[in-house]
């Protein structure tokens, strides 16, 4: 009974470590791990012994006689790649790297900014060492990054990485300071000087332009800015989106583009009982969309979305519970190759004209976005393909243009991280330039905005664990100076300035509220979405906490009967 990595793999690698016979790849060290859309198991290989789904942050990992008819795609997946990548050199035990220790076991303080998958991760290697106290800080008063404000709400498996989240958090020498913003609340100096060391795990918040006529009109609006509105981020609680025309343009096809697509094609009342927030839950029980097109440049062949989330969308499709139209735009599809094959499956679908539709439109680039007052339309231009100097192929316009009629334009073409403090910045790959994650001795960058936006949740943790080991080089070398000042003050300090500082105690208080409200609504999470709120319901919670250990309960009165 062979196991199967399904959808939701993170490629955080947790489950090669756990494997006992080597079976899964592509694994850490090998050539194709950084690149990979997931991971696969070797069928032949799998001894059967379930390890791998008991490591698995986000489940998913089944035996193959569990797999849902949606899964049942990646049964195939899973054996193709070892016919194509046969890994047969692998030695058949368990790959767990020798435990590294300090050189000088003097206490050591480290600062990592930003809470989201590399700054955990990063903190999780960093705590293997007992020397270590490690302070995570972020802006936002709630932790966890993409996981809370950008995996799609329909996509529950993959937020279950908060549950890893959640034992990284727990473990000895960890400490939060949530709701403080470096740069504003505090200087980078002032950090430096409290700790040994800084590590910088901020993302890549910012999105890329189109660059074409018409992107400030109301109703152009940036795929993420949609992702944070509906995921709850506080800052994209106020963002108008125009749901009253029956057609969205969404321009590129990745898997950003993707998600908004199904959460805004899906019944509403799929995603009710999921983390969504209420009112663009709300506003979308109310929508008149009935189309989705998502607008790739070039072909099939180089669309942007990964495998895993196409056999997701073939599934819905086959489900009945969406439409999915494949307009090639003359291209062939990719034939004999798992993508050709999925897309061939959504072709050789009949339509459901009752149903709404997501439209793979390829070959299509846009020029324009049309309108006076807001958004009326899409002004696009046929492509063909031509190798650029570099060889990949790049789409050229051929000409023959054409308007799409509709009230939103989402632009999906991908992250951008901003200047940070001031460390040094590449503005062209919106990324701080690092040596493997070292930007100087003391400090040090992962996850986006180290190597850019691409990869997935698990694709942080090897990307944190190069940083950490650089770090520790830096230790072992004496190239890191103790800090000149306590950390201890930093409370006092924030909160001198007005600033409240959430600790990890805060956070579970209000994670706790957000489950309670959504349980007595049959939902997985009602998400508070007004940072007022959020400080409000935290910082309440710590005085009950405080009353309690003043006042403890006194035991009851044993009984004389
Ligand atoms: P992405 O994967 O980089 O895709 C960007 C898309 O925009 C591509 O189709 C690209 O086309 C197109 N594009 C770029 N500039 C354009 C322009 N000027 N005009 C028209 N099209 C343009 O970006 P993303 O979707 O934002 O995803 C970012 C990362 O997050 C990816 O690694 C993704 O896998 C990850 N992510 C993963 C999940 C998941 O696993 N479920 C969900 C969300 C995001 P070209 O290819 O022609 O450049």
């Amino acid at each position: 009974m062979p196991y199967v990595v399904t959808q939701s793999c993170c490629s955080d690698a947790s489950c090669v470590l756990a494997c006992p016979v080597n079976c899964i790849h592509p694994a850490p060290g090998d050539p194709d791990f950084a690149t990979a859309e997931m991971l696969y198991i070797d069928p032949d290989g799998c001894v059967d012994c379930g390890a791998c789904a008991t490591a698995c942050p986000v489940d998913a990992i089944k035996p193959h006689t569990l797999l849902s008819p949606a899964e049942e795609p990646f049964r195939a997946l899973n054996a193709e790649y070892f016919e194509v990548f046969p890994h047969a050199d692998r030695t058949p035990v368990a790959v767990v790297p020798p435990q590294r220790r300090l050189r000088d076991r003097r206490p050591v303080r480290v600062a990592v900014v930003g809470a989201g998958p590399a700054g955990l991760y990063a903190a999780d290697e960093l705590l293997k060492h007992p020397e270590l106290r490690v302070d995570v800080l972020d802006r936002l008063p709630t932790p966890h990054g993409l996981v809370r404000a950008g995996v799609a709400p329909d996509h529950q498996r993959t937020k279950q990485a908060e549950r890893l989240l959640a034992q990284i958090e727990d473990q000895p020498g960890f400490g939060y300071l949530l709701g403080v913003e470096v740069g504003t609340d505090l200087s980078r100096a002032e950090l430096d000087e409290r700790y040994d060391a800084v590590i910088w795990t901020v993302g890549a918040s910012a999105d890329k332009p189109l660059r074409v006529p018409g992107e400030d009109l109301p109703g152009s609006l940036s795929a993420t800015e949609v992702v944070g509105w509906y995921n709850g981020h506080p800052d994209h609680q106020d963002l108008a989106v125009d749901l009253g025309h029956e057609r969205v343009v969404v321009v590129g096809n990745g898997n950003v583009a993707l998600d908004v697509a199904r959460v805004l094609t899906l019944d509403p009342e799929r995603l009710r009982g999921t983390d969504i927030a209420g009112l663009p839950w709300a506003q979308l029980a109310q929508s008149r969309v009935r189309e989705v097109v998502v607008l790739g440049r070039r072909g099939p062949a180089q669309a942007a979305f990964t495998l895993p989330e196409l056999v997701g969308l073939v599934a819905l499709a086959e489900d009945g519970l969406v439409d999915v139209v494949v307009e090639a735009g003359g291209a062939d599809l990719p034939a004999d190759t798992p993508v050709g094959r999925q897309l061939a499956r959504l072709r050789d679908l009949t339509p459901d004209p009752s149903r709404r539709r997501i439209v793979l439109r390829f070959l299509t680039q846009p020029l324009a976005i049309l309108g006076e007052d807001r958004v009326r339309g899409l002004e696009v231009e046929r492509t063909t393909l031509e190798p650029g100097p570099d060889g990949t192929l790049r789409a050229v316009g051929t000409g023959e243009t054409e308007v799409l009629d509709c009230g939103l334009v989402l632009r999906a073409v991908g992250y951008h991280g901003r200047e940070v403090a001031d460390l040094p910045y590449d503005p062209a790959t919106g990324t701080v330039p690092s040596d493997a994650g070292r930007v100087e001795p003391g400090t040090y960058v992962a996850g986006w905005v180290k190597r850019g936006p691409t990869g997935f949740i698990g694709t942080n943790k090897s990307c944190a664990q190069e940083t950490v080991s650089r770090l520790l080089d830096d230790l072992d070398a004496g190239l890191v100076s103790p800090p000149a000042r306590d950390a201890d003050d930093l409370g006092a300090l924030l909160a001198s300035r007005g600033v409240t500082a959430l600790d990890l105690a805060d956070w579970r208080a209000l994670d706790a509220e957000e489950r309670r409200r959504g349980a007595a609504s049959g939902r997985v999470r009602a998400k508070i979405v007004d940072r007022e709120e959020m400080l409000r319901v935290a910082v309440e919670a710590r005085r009950e906490r405080v009353t309690r250990s003043r006042y403890p309960s006194r035991p009851k009165a044993r009984s004389t009967r």
